[in-house]
């Protein structure tokens, strides 16, 4: 086993070193999973919703707890960070019905009785990224838990501690050991691992469009079904009609929380052109007004980048480019980055790539049908928003722009009740929403004779 170390991104200091697993540990974990699984699949349906819903309760106790871990290891704002483990807790409140409503069907047929069921996968093995490390992992683990699999978690190694502190508190709540675990290592180990092992029967992975790729295609050799949550691109459409105000006020928000490593980020900014002056008049205090500094304050909208060479890359998506203005951004050790607002051209790579950093790309448009090609105009397709006044031109973009998860005059993306996924080079497959747990879930049809002589 190597060992690596863990940094507070607002600070550039150690918080610990931990221990890369290698394919042997990964391999043992996965014989424990199989082992634990089919316990848990043979419990009733209720004992697994109880189960559940104590690992839920155990996660409320240690909100701040988790918070505050991930203010040090992630640097995100601590409200931001009581939100995340809050929202664990809730997704694994949501996903504990779902052992009790598992329904298949019966289905009419001649000479019989025909009956589905979902049958858990068995072992699903979940790749997550380091932007939002808690919240992501919960969106595979819970439903999977709840439809009768064990879970094998792998965290990025940047940000491993909330995910490792899941682990142990899920043992504290009363999982069967072996039933959910957290192993931390390296992607093209551990990640790989989980990908090319038999007894891993599904895999989620969430992370960049190119790793994503190739984690399908591993797969693909061993026909296993893949849930894949990639990049994004996305647009932010600003019509004349709209209330520009609250539209303005709203970019910040939408673009540079969690410092634009957020896999929505509207990071492509369309406004109408009759309305473009005054929108950046509107937006510069709001740019201005965004608060970024020391994770720990309660006062604080936007932390640090995750590390030094992150920082690197999106400085760089600033050479030679129009920049409109910025926000600010202590200096010192931390990998800190004050926003930018930057004055695009379709072809440009700040407005084609996904920079994962708080960059926003500004560009006009002339009316519906050039705002509804430029939303398009990308490879991916996670998110967006739409802001006019204009009920029909609301419905009618909104069908037209092909994203996974887009808002109407908000740009809020996440609801634990709602599905929530990319189309295009933004992934494959659905998560949260009432269907999540029977995602993970093979049908299985069941004839029974009844007309035998
Ligand atoms: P990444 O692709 O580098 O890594 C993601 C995870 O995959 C990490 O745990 C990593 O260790 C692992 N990994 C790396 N190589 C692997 C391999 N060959 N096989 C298996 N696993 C491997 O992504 P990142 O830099 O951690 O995260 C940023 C990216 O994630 C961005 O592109 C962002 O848009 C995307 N993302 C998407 C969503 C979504 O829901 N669509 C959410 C968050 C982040």
């Amino acid at each position: 086993m190597s060992e690596f170390t863990v940094i507070d991104p607002a600070t550039a200091r150690p918080i610990t070193t931990l221990q890369r697993a290698e394919v042997a540990d990964v391999d043992a974990a996965v014989a424990r999973a199989v082992a634990a699984q089919r316990g848990w699949a043979a419990l009733a349906p209720g004992a697994r919703a109880d189960a559940l819903r104590a690992f839920a309760r155990v996660v409320e106790e240690h909100v701040e707890e988790l918070a505050q871990l991930e203010v040090r290891n992630s640097g995100h704002p601590v409200g931001s960070a009581r939100w995340e483990a809050g929202h664990v807790a809730q997704v694994l409140n949501y996903y504990s019905g779902a052992p009790e409503r598992l329904m298949g069907a019966q289905i009419p047929v001649p000479g019989g009785l025909d009956v589905t069921f979902h049958e858990p996968y068995g072992v699903v093995g979940i790749i997550v990224p380091w932007n939002f490390p808690m919240t992501i992992a919960s969106w595979g683990f819970a439903p999977a838990l709840a439809a009768g699999n064990a879970v094998v978690l792998k965290p990025a190694e940047l940000t491993p501690l909330t995910a490792v502190r899941l682990g142990e508190l899920a043992l504290e709540a009363g999982l069967p050991e072996g039933l959910f675990q957290v192993v931390v290592g390296s992607g093209t180990v551990v990640g790989q691992r989980f990908v090319s092992h038999p007894d891993v029967r599904k895999v989620v992975f969430t992370g960049s469009t190119e790793v994503g790729v190739s984690v399908a295609a591993g797969c693909a050799q061993l026909l296993k079904p893949v849930t894949l949550e990639l990049g994004g691109k996305s647009a932010n459409v600003v019509f004349e009609d709209a209330d520009l105000v609250a539209a303005a006020a709203a970019v910040p928000g939408s673009v540079f929380d969690n410092a634009g490593q957020d896999c929505c980020a509207r990071s492509r900014l369309l406004v109408q052109r009759s309305v473009y002056d005054r929108f950046l008049e509107l937006l510069e205090p709001a740019v201005r007004d965004w608060r970024v500094g020391d994770p720990a304050s309660e006062a604080t909208d936007m932390g640090p980048l995750i590390s030094a060479g992150h920082r690197d890359s999106v400085a760089a998506y600033l050479d030679g480019v129009d920049v409109a203005f910025r926000g600010s951004a202590p200096t010192g050790d931390g990998f800190w980055f004050a926003p930018a607002v930057v004055l695009a051209e379709p072809g440009d790579r700040v407005a084609r790539e996904e920079i994962f950093g708080p960059v926003v790309a500004v560009l006009p448009f002339d009316d519906e049908a050039d705002a509804i090609r430029l939303a398009n105009d990308t490879v991916y397709g996670l998110a967006g928003s739409i802001w006019t006044e204009n009920l029909g031109r609301a419905v009618r973009v909104s069908r037209a722009v092909k994203s996974g998860v887009l808002s109407v005059n908000s740009h809020s993306s996440v609801r634990y009740w709602t599905p929530f996924g990319g189309m295009k080079a933004s992934g494959l497959g659905r998560e949260l929403g009432p269907d999540a747990a029977e995602h993970f879930t093979e049908t299985k049809n069941v004839f029974f004779a009844t007309d035998r002589a």
